[in-house]
């Protein structure tokens, strides 16, 4: 029997993710603030409402970022006046692909602390939302797939899905892991898990509004706060 069955959210969490886009961005922005005369900021505002609008219709897919940032292109291409040019379009796509092209470094700790955890006992689940292919082989690309019992991969994260995962887990046994109030506090509080929370800069797609005075919420610094967070919250569930 396991100590904790532990959910653990990927991005952000075990490795680094969000940085390769902010870098896209930038890049993109640059590009297309050049061809249409517009400042950078402007351009990225475009396209991160564009990439909420796909990614709220579609769910996290492996296309819905370039899309965002090619339907970006068309938009200031419809303000200036002009038709999209093939090169063009290319071009902001394969800035777009980028990050999925990269191997993401690992967050500090991460390694060590999954080792402890499963030295402990525990069940290390992988649940993270994107294209399953790219999910999973980042999953395998990071050298740590061995550590986890499971890796599932879900266009978008909620309690209905994380109760499906849960089966027939004992709830008080549950824990959720992750850097998203929306896709990883939200559905463990909702379904009365226990939540660690360990906050890293994000996207808009993964805010929401959460209580932090919640007795089930635990806001950690480091991953490395995991360990001791469960012998101190679980021993309570037995
Ligand atoms: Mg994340």
């Amino acid at each position: 029997m396991y100590r904790g069955h532990l959910f653990f959210d990927w991005d952000d969490t075990v490795a680094l993710n969000i940085h390769l886009f902010r870098e896209a961005d930038q890049r993109n922005g640059h590009y297309l603030g050049g061809l249409f005369g517009r400042p950078v900021e402007e351009i990225l505002l475009a396209a991160s409402e564009f990439d909420l609008k796909v990614s709220r219709r579609v769910g996290l897919g492996r296309d819905s970022y370039p899309s965002a940032w090619v339907a970006c292109y068309e938009h200031f291409c419809d303000r200036a006046g002009r038709r999209p040019r093939q090169d063009e379009r290319e071009r902001v796509r394969a800035i777009a692909n980028w990050p999925y092209e990269q191997r993401q470094p690992l967050v500090d700790g991460a390694a060590e602390t999954l080792d402890l955890l499963r030295q402990e006992g525990h069940e290390l689940i992988v649940w993270t939302a994107g294209d399953g292919e790219v999910q999973q082989r980042k999953v395998e690309e990071s050298g740590l797939a061995d550590r986890f019992h499971e890796v599932r991969v879900v266009p978008k994260k909620d309690s209905a899905g994380l109760r499906r995962l849960m089966g027939a887990r004992d709830r008080a046994r549950c824990v959720v892991v992750g850097n998203s109030a929306a896709s990883d506090v939200r559905p463990a509080l909702e379904l009365g898990l226990l939540a660690l929370h360990i906050p890293a800069d994000t996207w808009a797609f993964d805010e929401a509004q959460i209580n932090v005075d919640h007795p089930l919420y635990v806001r950690l610094e480091s991953i490395r706060m995991v360990p001791a967070t469960l012998k101190a919250r679980l021993s309570l569930a037995g």
